[in-house]
Parts: structure tokens; C-alpha cells; sequence
């Protein structure tokens, strides 16, 4: 034995070798568990892709730019937000009907109940459907703040009314109901547990499918997976991906919707104001590896907010080996 490879440490002798050659075990178990590099091609991993209506000539071509990119990876669907209160009632219809006959990819229209009465909301499902739709995206959503005191009486309460209102007119599960989630808890709920119990009589109501807040730390989404299954909560929950485009407009829009900033996130993005390219870098690697480590704990779906901006989700799809033109049998062939 090496005398320079023994040390004591409180009163054991511990041979140094030993210690590093378990570390370096472990670190490459560590490794070996992870799909990259050796394997960055992972089949079977499905996207979705989340935009909003735009307001203005400049933002439709920066949208149609955003889709013309995106569509080709054939992500499971397309959705569309729609303005509490109908604020972008007619824009968020005119977009849908336009990706669904451009694009082929399955679109899902978003659409909130708050402050809105029912005639109103049922109109514009069945505008969803005339335009082609069997998907919405079923919320509650939030006024305005110039409109807090706008109050019907004969509206849908809240997300699981609107289910269940979709669901009775397109009983089939065909017609996909997607509601929100929160592994951070809705900053209006009581309790964690109140707020697993909402998502609940969604599903209940007819939902088939969440999508969850966007989060920074994986954790919170892990152990609010685990909270849901406990709860009897079966269908598929999606984590909702944020790219970080501009960290300053990120870290106040996470504070009014309760998602929390990780201490080493600010650090990441500090001091890139004025370098946007290096911070887009920096965004898609952090986009990146919060995808592959779900992915390691066994996610295969991702729904990413892109903020009518493709490249962060691009790059982020590019890597989990989400690609246009990567058939099935290619992609098998590369990953095997
Ligand atoms: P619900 O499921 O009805 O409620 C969610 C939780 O909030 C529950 O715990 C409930 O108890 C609590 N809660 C909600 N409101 C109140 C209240 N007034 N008082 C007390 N407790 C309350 N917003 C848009 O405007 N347009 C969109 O297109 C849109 N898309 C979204 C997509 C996703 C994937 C997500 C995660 C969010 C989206 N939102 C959108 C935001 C969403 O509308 C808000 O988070 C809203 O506050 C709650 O909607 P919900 O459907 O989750 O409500």
C-alpha cells in the first residue's frame, strides 16, 4: 500500500485510493445514467408548442416565422392563448383557423371563463369547432386589473365548470381537454393540498390532460408529480418549458405567478444585458439540461412556452433529439 494514499480521518485510517476510485465509480455511474453525450438522439419524445395572437403586422410575421420553424419538428399540437375576459377573443380565433389550415399540425385553442358569461364562452367553443379544433385548453384565467369588478352573474365559476360545460357538448375523449397545473401552487389556492384537489375535479370534470406552470427547479415538479399520482390523478402531466428570453421580464412575471427563481439562475444570466446572443446561449443550455434531467427521471413530453421566439425551443428540441425529418426508423437506427 501507498504510504501517501493513507490519511486519518477521526481516528480511522482510510486509504485514499479506495475513496477515489468510489468517487470516480460513482461519478461514472452518474454519467452512465445520463443520455448524453453518448445517446443524444431519444426516441419517443413528444412537444408541444405554446404562442399568443399577435397585436400588430410586425408581430404576424414574427408569429408565422415562429410556426414555419416549429411545425416541421410535427410536435403533438399547437396551442393558442386567449385573453381573460375575451380580450383576444377574435385574434386568438383568426390565428387558429389560419395554423390549422397551414400548418397540419393539431391546434388546441386555449379558453378562459373569468368574467365572461356562458352564451359567450359556449359561442366560442363552438367557433373552435367550426374552425376545425378538437382541443381546448380549459382555465379559469385572469381579469384585467381595469376590469376586477366586472362580475356576471351566469358565468362558468371556475376551470373545472368549463370542463365539464366542453365535455357535455363533446362527450368523446377524442375532443382533448387540457387544463393548468401548479407544482408550485396556485398563488390564489388556500393550500397545496386545496390546489391537487382543483386539478382533481378537473380531471373529474372531463380534462384529459395538464400542463403544468413553467418552473425552474425540477424538484418542484417531481414531487408535485408525485402529490398528483397520490391523489388518484392519472392522465398525463405535461411540464410547461419557459425558455429564459429576457431574464429581468422572466424573474417579475414568475413573482405574480408564483414560480420560483433558483439562486444560481440570476447568477447564470448576470451581467449578459447587453449580450442577448450569448444570453440566448446561455438560455437553451439551461432550457436544455432541465429537459434532459426530467427526461432521466422518465418525462417524454414537454410543452414549451416560446413567446412567438423559436430559436431557445428549437435548440432545446434539437438536443432532446426532436428534429424535422428524423423519421421513426431513423431515429431507432441512431439511438440503438
Ligand atoms: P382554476 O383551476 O379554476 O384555479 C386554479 C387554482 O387557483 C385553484 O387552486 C383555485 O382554488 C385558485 N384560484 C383561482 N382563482 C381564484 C380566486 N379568484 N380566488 C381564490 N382562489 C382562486 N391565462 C389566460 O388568461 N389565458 C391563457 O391562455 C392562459 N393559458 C395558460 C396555460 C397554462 C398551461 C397555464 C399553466 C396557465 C395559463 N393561464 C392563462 C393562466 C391561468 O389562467 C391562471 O393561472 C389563472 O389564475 C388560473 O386559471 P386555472 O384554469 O388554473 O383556474
Amino acid at each position: 500500500m501507498n504510504q501517501n494514499s493513507v490519511t486519518k480521518v477521526a481516528g480511522n485510517t482510510i486509504d485514499r485510493s479506495i475513496t477515489m476510485r468510489s468517487e470516480v465509480e460513482n461519478a461514472g455511474q452518474r454519467l452512465a445514467r445520463r443520455p448524453w453525450p453518448t445517446t443524444p438522439i431519444r426516441p419517443g419524445i413528444d412537444v408541444s408548442f405554446e404562442f399568443f395572437p399577435p397585436a400588430s403586422p410586425s408581430a404576424s410575421d414574427q408569429l408565422a416565422e415562429c410556426v414555419s420553424q416549429l411545425a416541421p419538428l410535427a410536435p403533438r399540437f399547437m396551442s393558442v392563448t386567449y385573453g381573460a375576459g375575451g380580450t383576444t377573443q377574435d385574434r386568438t380565433i383568426h390565428v387558429i383557423e389560419e395554423l390549422g389550415s397551414s400548418t397540419g399540425v393539431p391546434i388546441a385553442g386555449h379558453l378562459t371563463c373569468v368574467g365572461a358569461n356562458r352564451a359567450t364562452v359556449d359561442k366560442v367553443i363552438d367557433r373552435y369547432a367550426s374552425a376545425g379544433v378538437n382541443h381546448i385548453v380549459a382555465l379559469r384565467g385572469d381579469l384585467p386589473k381595469d376590469r376586477t369588478n366586472d362580475v356576471h352573474n351566469n358565468t362558468y365559476q371556475d376551470a373545472a365548470a368549463l370542463v365539464a360545460a366542453i365535455r357535455s357538448k363533446f362527450p368523446s375523449e377524442s375532443f382533448e381537454i387540457s387544463v393548468a397545473a401548479y407544482p408550485e401552487t396556485h398563488p390564489m389556492a388556500t393550500s397545496p393540498e386545496a390546489d391537487i384537489e382543483n386539478l382533481k375535479r378537473k380531471i373529474d370534470a372531463g380534462a384529459t390532460r395538464a400542463i403544468t406552470q413553467y418552473f425552474f427547479d425540477n424538484n418542484h415538479f417531481l414531487r408535485f408529480l408525485e402529490r398528483a399520482r397520490g391523489a388518484g390523478i392519472a392522465v398525463p402531466i405535461v411540464p410547461g418549458i419557459m425558455p429564459v428570453t429576457n431574464f429581468a421580464s422572466i424573474a417579475r412575471f414568475s413573482e405574480r405567478c408564483g414560480t420560483s427563481i433558483p439562486s444560481w439562475l440570476p447568477d447564470l444570466f448576470g451581467g449578459l444585458d447587453a449580450m442577448p446572443e450569448v444570453g440566448n446561449l446561455v438560455a437553451a443550455t439551461v432550457a436544455a439540461e432541465q429537459c434532459r434531467e426530467l427526461v432521466e427521471h422518465g418525462v417524454r413530453e414537454f410543452h414549451f412556452y416560446t413567446m412567438n421566439r423559436p430559436q431557445l425551443s428549437l435548440a432545446t428540441c434539437h438536443i432532446l433529439g426532436v428534429r424535422p425529418n428524423v423519421t421513426a426508423t431513423t431515429t431507432q437506427a441512431v439511438a440503438s
